[in-house]
């Protein structure tokens, strides 16, 4: 790696794990993907960003958990996840090597679903649970064990702060974001269970236009995989419509290897569910956010309606 080559600082470096104000603060919401400006490598560009991760902790204690969870106790039968909601990277990565204006791109994240999922857990009063950190710290909706979890190129751009991670590094980011994340739906879900709730799981995801040069005409993409009995309905109601074009099972198809949410917590429960995709630029602003929720919320309404009835 040359950038790497060129790099003249040690690699071990303590900040900011022993500034004592920053160890004991709270958890104020302080969000930082740069280095606080006493960082001693704050000028020294892309190349010095490796840490030893095996003698210390990921996130600060200043930092934001990698969990956020609107109405844990909402009344709607719908749960809905969102895996690539955030783009924050835990300060002691320095931005994984990235610059900043390249972790504003789909790449770090699912553009607009954050703002589309809190506007859908609003209007059904449901639990929703959102990720902090960006995916290419980790990919919440990937096994770890799969490469790609913590990809080492995205689409073209190349994440330096994700080649040659030790085991400890890559352990270091399943126990603080990825487990944590995981771990807290699966204790709603258990909750849920076992009050004897209905849960119908909605992961929430948001694709880019043009991928790796080619453009995406659809809109809206309906994702699963062994068991179809909410994506057939949303299907039909999606195409319904009339003014959509409506992926099945595309950009992408839900499968073992390339998701978690549902293979690993909708399906093993029997929960109906199913994976939707926005396409970025519908979503990319509060006015865009707004109409799409809007009209998901009928539908997923209609759609389960048709669910229960279907189900006796
Ligand atoms: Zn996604």
């Amino acid at each position: 790696m040359e950038g790497a080559a060129l790099c003249s600082h040690p690699r071990t470096i303590a900040w900011p794990l022993s500034d004592p104000v920053r160890r004991g603060g709270a958890r104020l919401g302080y969000r930082s993907t740069r280095r606080p400006s006493r960082d001693p490598l704050a000028s020294t560009g892309e190349a010095c960003f490796k840490r030893d991760m095996s003698t210390a902790q990921l996130l600060a204690t200043d930092e934001l958990p990698p969990v956020r969870v609107l109405r844990a106790d909402g009344a709607s039968d719908l749960f809905l996840t969102a895996d690539h909601a955030g783009r924050d990277i835990p300060r002691r990565l320095a931005r994984l090597g990235v610059p900043e204006t390249e972790l504003t791109r789909h790449i770090a994240w699912d553009i607009g679903i954050r703002g589309v999922t809190e506007r859908l857990s609003a209007a059904f009063d449901a639990t929703a649970v959102f990720q902090t950190y960006s995916r290419l710290v980790i990919d919440c909706n990937r096994d770890p064990d799969v490469a790609s979890a913590i990809p080492e190129i995205s689409e073209h751009t190349p994440v330096q702060g994700n080649i040659g991670l030790t085991e400890a590094d890559k352990a270091a980011r399943i126990a603080e974001i990825f487990t944590p994340y995981h771990d807290r739906i699966t204790t709603l879900l258990d909750t849920r269970a076992a009050a004897g709730r209905r849960t119908v799981y909605i992961a929430m995801h948001s694709f880019t236009p043009t991928f790796k040069g080619e453009n995406r005409a659809m809109e809206i993409g309906v994702l699963y995989n062994r068991d179809t009995r909410l994506a057939a309905i949303l299907l039909d109601l999606l195409r319904a419509e009339g003014d959509l074009t409506v992926g099945d099972n595309a950009p992408y198809a839900v499968s073992d290897l390339t998701d978690y949410g549902v293979p690993r917590h909708a399906e093993p429960r029997g929960l109906a569910h199913v994976e939707v995709e926005i396409r970025q630029d519908l979503i990319a602003d509060a006015a865009g956010e707004t109409a799409w929720a809007e009209r998901m919320a009928r539908l997923l309404a209609a759609a389960d309606a048709r669910l229960k009835a279907a189900s006796g």
